[in-house]
């Protein structure tokens, strides 16, 4: 078993709080992603599981025992980092098998073992190859089967595709949601990349300045974010998110945004008038409610997005190719009752 329990880990550097009281259970053959943007302090937190950065106060588990004062080694725990970090004057046989051999394993041992990982990685064709005779995605997978020989608990990632190009990044992407698979061991990984979080996390963990905003399945955090900040930060474009009010007349609520009265199917008290509205790109359409003039058009292929203001607001809409419109033109769009986020505008928490 290989969970990982996270207790207020809190960790200062001076004046800076990178991470602050982060609770959080990385369940037996989970992925997790650690996601937020930079400087939210993901790598902070992992390097702390990792036995690599002290914690300020707090505590960590693993496997349910008390790790927190453990040195790294002692950590039945494997990084892969961004910079693969492997050993250049050995050849991919000597860079995968080095934990191994380091730990005093036998060669008959090491040999089988690199072998299994090679063929696993698909890397048994270049055992014989240097580090520079290596592309950036094969240079990857080395470092890979260099945590992966040492058959560790879980598996602790920095952002380990953000040297790839965009193709290999892709097809890196599935290879990894595979492996984790085949091998049912626990993933923490931290990227900066909402695709690489949505496409490969069976939770996903969003921090913003060292706080956690929100853990949950990708569908729960796109679905249903719960706060504005995570609502803005996943989605391409991200959530509409626009000042409104909210008003009651003859019993039903509506809400007030940019000259319209939009009508809500919510029965119940909200706590406040001052709400933030948020609306996804892909909900929005033709119809009566929201007026604004198009201001650009985007093509991506399949799809089209279209950047309009409505009042001084900027909102995007997004839908297959054709759109129909056209910079200039005139819109009016609604969206569904049950498409609407609210938000409270003081705390930003979400509301419904
Ligand atoms: P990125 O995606 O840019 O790597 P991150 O989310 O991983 O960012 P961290 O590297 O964990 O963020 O940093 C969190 C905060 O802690 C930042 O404000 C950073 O400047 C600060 N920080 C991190 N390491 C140190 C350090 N050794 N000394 C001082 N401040 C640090």
């Amino acid at each position: 078993m290989s969970r990982i329990q996270i207790d207020a880990a809190t960790k200062t550097f001076g004046a800076v709080t990178a991470v602050d009281a982060v609770t959080l259970d990385v369940r037996h053959g989970e992925f997790l992603v650690l996601l937020g943007p930079s400087g939210c302090g993901k790598s902070t937190l992992l390097r702390m599981i990792a036995g690599l950065t002290p914690l300020t106060s707090g505590r960590i588990r693993l496997a349910g025992q008390d790790v927190t004062h453990t040195p790294p080694r002692d950590r039945d725990l494997a990084m892969v980092f961004q910079s693969y970090a492997l050993y250049p004057h050995l050849t991919v046989e000597r860079n995968i098998g080095f934990p191994l051999r380091a730990r005093g394993r036998s060669r008959a041992e090491i040999r089988t073992k690199v072998g299994e990982v090679a063929e696993t990685l698909g890397l048994a064709e270049l055992l014989g190859r240097r580090p520079r005779e290596l592309s950036g995605g094969q240079r990857q997978r080395v470092a890979l089967g260099r945590a992966l020989v040492r058959d560790p608990g879980a598996f602790l990632m920095d952002e380990p595709l953000s040297n790839l190009d965009a193709k290999l990044r892709t097809a890196t992407r599935a290879e990894l949601t595979e492996l984790h698979r085949e091998l049912g061991s626990t993933f923490v990984y931290v990227t900066h990349d909402q695709v690489e979080a949505m496409t490969m996390a069976t939770r996903i963990a969003l921090l913003n300045g060292g706080r956690l905003e929100q853990v949950g399945t990708p569908e729960q955090v796109y679905d249903e974010p719960a706060s504005v900040f995570v609502a803005g930060f996943l989605g391409s474009p991200p959530m509409n998110l626009l000042d409104a009010t909210l008003v009651s007349r003859d019993g039903t609520l509506y809400l007030e945004a940019a000259d319209v009265s939009l009508p809500l199917h919510y029965k119940g008290d909200l706590p406040t008038r001052d709400v933030v509205l948020g609306i996804r790109p892909e909900h929005l359409t033709h119809g009566d409610g929201l007026r604004g003039v198009v201001r650009n058009v985007e093509n991506l292929g399949s799809e089209e997005i279209a950047h309009c203001l409505i009042g001084d607001a900027r909102v995007c809409l997004r839908g297959p190719r054709p759109l129909s419109l056209q910079a200039g033109d005139a819109v009016t769009l609604s969206c569904r009752p049950e498409h609407i986020h609210l938000f409270d505008r003081t705390s930003g928490r979400r509301l419904v």
